[in-house]
């Protein structure tokens, strides 16, 4: 905004204005932001463009889960869900339309990459949130469609612009950013220090089971991934989020817990343990109950802090990307009708945990 400012000729002085209006007042109108300078309305007017994001179409479920497709300028749709907890209300932000890392347990993953979202995208999803709900989140997560590292660039941005006290303020002890498995982005995020927490969607324990499910490991094996995400640690002295979806017969015996414990030794970290949940067409089933919890004793006996994080909003989801990916089928289907099914969900195993505080 300082940069901005200089480009129009005015004082930075007044960035923090713009900062407040835009990014906390969810300012739309220029024109309606008080005690800017003539030139400065003159030269936004002229240099800058409101992004134009539709809300298509949004589910509410029982327990309060908001699931919200949106339409970007183009006419690409990402999905964005409200996920209300115990004195927090969370947002799952997406950082891609799409997604290239195609693990075979996500629905996003099946539809491919279309592109990446800038950090303008980003924001837009929780401003056209806060637009449609009364209040703002409290954490924000990004675990929706995409692999954020696939899009640092943009996604350091949007971090940035979150978390800047001038603007809108979240902590960043609130804000969470997850991979797959990127270690260039981990490096990256180390380096710059990016103001935010790490969450590693770690799914199995070892390279012939991650490869399977997990392309992405072929390409930076679980010994690596760990090391990096270890470093995060050390080096931020931040706990890691490490999620694990438990897939039925895949990676959720006694002997895939007791690696678990292993290959997380030393490693301060939550481990979200997050029961598949099916969608149709989809490869995995849900592990039964007793080995959910068997699996969850074996790491707490061993000192794990681990959580079984029930999916949330079931009642309208089904799995990750799904809103996203219905509405693309129907827009096949008929693409001169508009939107008006039900459908759900988005990154249902990804988006149910909140960061730690
Ligand atoms: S789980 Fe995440 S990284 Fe993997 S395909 Fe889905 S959105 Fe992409």
């Amino acid at each position: 905004m300082v940069g901005l400012c200089r480009s129009a000729g005015v004082k930075p002085v007044h960035a923090e204005t713009l900062l407040a209006h835009v990014f906390r007042h969810h300012t739309h109108d220029i024109r309606t932001i008080p005690d800017l300078p003539q030139a400065l309305y003159g030269w936004l007017e002229q240099h800058t463009k409101t992004l134009e994001i539709k809300l298509i179409t949004q589910q509410t479920a029982s327990d309060g889960t908001c699931k919200m497709l949106l339409a970007m300028p183009d006419g690409k749709e990402v999905e964005t869900v409200l996920i209300p907890g115990k004195n927090r209300l969370t947002q799952c932000i997406s950082t891609q339309i799409g997604c290239a890392m195609n693990c075979s347990f996500c629905l996003t993953g099946t539809a491919g990459l279309t592109r990446n979202l800038s950090a303008a995208e980003m924001v837009a999803q929780i401003i056209i949130t806060m637009d449609h709900h009364d209040e703002r989140a409290s954490n924000l997560v990004l675990m929706g469609m995409g692999e954020p590292m696939h899009n640092y660039e943009e996604v350091a941005r949007f971090v940035r612009i979150v978390t800047d006290m001038k603007g809108m303020a979240f902590s960043p002890r609130r804000v969470t950013v997850s991979t797959a498995g990127h270690v260039p982005g981990i490096q990256r995020m180390i380096a710059d220090r990016l103001p935010c927490n790490l969450a590693l969607s770690l799914n199995a324990t070892n390279d012939e089971t991650r490869n399977r499910i997990m392309p992405i490991n072929k390409r930076w094996p679980i010994a690596e991934v760990l090391y990096w995400t270890g470093e995060f640690a050390r080096i931020t002295h931040k706990r890691i989020l490490v999620e694990y979806v438990m897939l039925a017969g895949i990676n959720d015996t006694d002997m895939d817990a007791k690696r678990l414990i292993q290959v997380l030794e030393g490693m301060p970290c939550t481990i979200n343990l997050l029961p598949f949940n099916t969608y149709p067409g989809s490869l995995y089933l849900r592990p039964e109950s007793a080995r959910i919890s068997a699996f969850r004793r074996i790491l707490a006996e061993a000192g794990k802090v681990v959580v079984i994080r029930e999916s949330r909003g079931r009642d309208i989801s089904a799995a990750c990307g799904q809103l996203y990916t219905s509405a693309k089928h129907n827009q096949q289907k008929n693409r001169t009708k508009r939107l008006t099914q039900k459908t759900t969900n988005c990154s249902d195993y990804l988006w149910q945990q909140s960061n730690p505080d």
